[in-house]
């Protein structure tokens, strides 16, 4: 089994060494810790290290979660996996952040189910085309933005994608894409990089990467018991 605090300072460290080469500041992009899958021991071992944000993909997993460690002061939840509008409840009441707004519908869903400060939310942009299955495509990106940005309960904080796994250089083109389409819409979130990329994410501009099995090490199989 992975050393949780090892692979949380390994990550890090990594995660500062990229933005100084980039030149950009240490502490210019986020760490999330995704740990989906993981047991809850591993996120209070990543949390005794230092981690204070933490990614889930399945929207009954992160209200689990959420109670058995509600005790960890300072914990931010971020939601980061497709939501369905009959599970959107779960992330409007245990998300901070939700990194994977696809529809109109579900930001409806989730602004109406908010209480307390708005859920920060990034739009999820498949820059890729027909290669990867999730986030919606640029040229409806415009629209959704207009339409989402008066909603009370959500604030508007960036753009996110998820590559194809392919190598870093890759899927360099389309974290470029990414961000050039974070400055034309005016959102200076960017949500992209993971285990494989995240360091190139970083070079090309991103403010949050979402990294799991580098720091957790492999994540057990859907179903099994955590
Ligand atoms: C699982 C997941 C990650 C983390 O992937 P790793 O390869 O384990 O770092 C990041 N983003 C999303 C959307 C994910 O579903």
């Amino acid at each position: 089994m992975t050393d949780v605090a090892e692979g949380w300072r390994a990550v890090l460290g990594r995660v500062q060494a990229a933005a100084t080469r980039a030149g950009r500041p240490g502490g210019s992009v986020e760490l999330v810790a995704v740990s989906k899958l993981q047991p809850p021991e591993a996120i209070r071992a990543a949390y005794a290290a230092g981690a204070r944000a933490f990614g889930e993909n399945y929207a009954q997993e992160l209200r689990d979660k959420a109670e058995a460690l509600s005790d960890l002061q300072g914990l931010r939840w971020h939601a980061i996996g497709p939501l369905q509008t009959n599970k959107a409840r779960y992330v409007a009441r245990s998300a901070h952040v939700f990194h994977a707004l696809d529809r109109l519908e579900v930001a409806q869903e989730l602004s109406r189910r908010r209480t307390g400060a708005p859920l920060a939310v990034y739009v999820e942009v498949n820059v890729a085309g027909e290669a990867s299955k999730s986030g919606i495509p640029p040229a409806a990106l415009g629209p959704l933005l207009a339409a989402v940005r008066p909603l009370p309960g959500l604030a508007l904080v960036g753009l996110m994608t998820m590559p194809p796994l392919a190598p870093a250089e890759e899927v360099r083109p389309l974290f470029r894409a990414l961000a050039a389409l974070g400055r034309e819409h005016g959102l200076a979130g960017l949500s992209m990089g993971s285990t494989h990329d995240f360091e190139v994410a970083i070079e090309e501009g991103a403010t949050v990467v979402r990294v799991g099995t580098a720091i957790f090490g492999e994540r057990p199989p859907r179903g099994a018991p955590a």
